[in-house]
């Protein structure tokens, strides 16, 4: 069965112009006027933009954490992204010790198999850097279509892996054609101004922020782009929130280092001083790295607009307000890290950004689809509206404004950090590989229809 979306303006990371859109099967097989529709199904799209669908780099759905577990599993992670205008999310795969590859692999397939309602692929955690998982490294890579691998150099004695592991792996993954992506803060440090922050006496969510500096996140930023040039590698620095990370990015990048950077809603639209807010609500804003002083959020709208940050993540890891986030109540050190992005992340970098002139169109595609395809290895099958790409294609209302609240939202959590913001533009309908997943705001999906991507290897955009 043929679909024709009609009078819509078409908008990629280079173009925007009015054509019909036509699809046959998961494809877009002509973009153009007069197309010859033959039996088609015809969708009018007048006055709406058609934008690739969403490309969410950086999720946590059914992920443990803290003696708890998100609040968002792939189907209600998923259905959720989708009605934002996500069409495709890579989720982090965690790893412990000890394990092999392909048993935690195998784990996080089994999360996602039959829940998912749109396409997923894995990025794998490197929890040690020992011979034998780089051995395993290699098929991983291969065979399971995982390009992507992520070191932690923060959580002591959690995830935190050491500057060896972080070398070993630029090294490896190098020789083999991944892109090795960091969380970047300095983790020892960060725990001894924790400890300190606790004799002390300070237990509320404000000392999140106060025991997690920029500079330890400037400083971890610097340390990971000097082991990627000592290596000659590949460096995706993940949810920059601050000048003096972004500072060391445009660095690295001016040098010509192979070094990329994701920044996340919540540094652009939320600062430092939602911690504060009473009656423990601060612990709805607890990410790691923290939110930050507010004019940081002009640093990093003009790192985005500059190419210094490529992309936008939700960093999605949900966990409700009540009987999880107050796990944290007197012990900040005890609030699961995290928020609920993934459904208003496309949305508010629309309004925020495109809308208000702080990036142009074309640049909110690229921001939210087309670089995440080219550095995590889909491109051009995902990230485009072209001729052989997959037909993921939202179709948005950009006249329209809605109230962002968790009364609506269709995650599964009691909050929504940006509740009673008024955001530009609506998301109206949305195809998975030429298959509605939201009609007419509607959900019209399955679990299970989302598909995993076997990635290809790394390439320098
Ligand atoms: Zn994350």
């Amino acid at each position: 069965m043929k679909k024709l979306i009609q009078n819509g303006t078409v908008v990629t990371a280079a173009d925007t112009y009015q054509a019909d859109v036509l699809i046959e099967g998961e494809r877009v097989i002509a973009i153009g006027h007069n197309l010859d529709a033959g039996g088609a199904e015809v969708i009018d799209a007048s006055g709406c933009y058609l934008f690739p669908g969403g490309i969410d780099p950086h999720t946590h759905l059914d992920m443990p954490f803290g003696g708890t577990t998100t609040a968002d599993d792939f189907e209600t992670g998923t259905r959720a992204a989708a009605f934002g205008g996500t069409t495709t999310i890579v989720d982090f795969c965690l790893t412990s010790k000890g394990q092999t590859l392909s048993d935690a692999i195998k784990t996080w397939h089994g999360k996602a198999d039959n829940k998912a309602v749109i396409d997923y692929g894995f990025h794998l955690m490197i929890a040690e850097a020992n011979d034998s998982v780089l051995e395993q490294l290699e098929q991983v890579v291969s065979e399971e279509g995982i390009t992507s691998l992520k070191v932690f150099m923060a959580y002591k004695n959690v995830f935190q892996a050491d500057d060896e592991t972080l070398f070993k792996t630029l090294i490896r993954a190098k020789e083999l054609g991944a892109l090795v992506q960091v969380h970047a803060e300095n983790g020892d440090v960060i725990d001894y101004l924790i400890k300190q922050a606790l004799d002390n006496g300070n237990t509320d969510p404000i000392y999140h922020a106060h025991t997690r500096p920029p500079v330890a996140e400037g400083e971890a930023t610097g340390r990971a782009i000097a082991l990627t040039a000592l290596a000659d590698s590949q460096l995706y620095v993940v949810h920059v929130s601050c000048a003096e990370a972004v500072q060391r990015i445009a660095e690295a990048r001016e040098r010509g280092l192979n070094v990329y950077g994701e920044t996340c809603p919540q540094y652009l639209a939320l600062d430092i001083s939602y911690l504060e807010k009473p009656d423990f609500e601060g612990a709805k804003y607890v990410w790691s790295p923290p939110l930050r002083e507010k004019w940081n959020q002009d640093v990093l709208w003009s790192a985005l607009k500059n190419g210094i940050l490529q992309t936008v993540g939700s960093d999605q890891c949900s966990f409700n307000f009540e009987g999880q986030k107050d796990l944290g109540k007197g012990d900040f050190t005890k609030i699961p890290n995290g928020g609920p992005l993934i459904e208003d992340r496309f949305s508010i970098l629309y309004s925020e950004g495109a809308h208000k002139g702080r990036i142009s169109l074309n640049q909110f595609v690229d921001i939210t689809s087309t670089k995440s395809a080219k550095l995590f290895g889909m491109f051009p099958k995902k990230g485009t509206i072209a001729v052989g790409s997959d037909a993921d294609i939202v179709i948005f209302n950009p006249n329209a404004t809605r109230t962002i609240s968790a009364k609506t939202h269709h995650m599964n959590v009691d909050y929504n950090p940006f509740e009673g913001m008024e955001v530009n533009g609506e998301v109206i309908s949305v195809l998975s590989r030429g298959n509605f997943v939201v009609r007419e705001q509607e959900y019209v999906g399955a679990a299970g229809n989302g598909r995993f991507i076997r990635r290809n290897k790394f390439q320098r955009p």
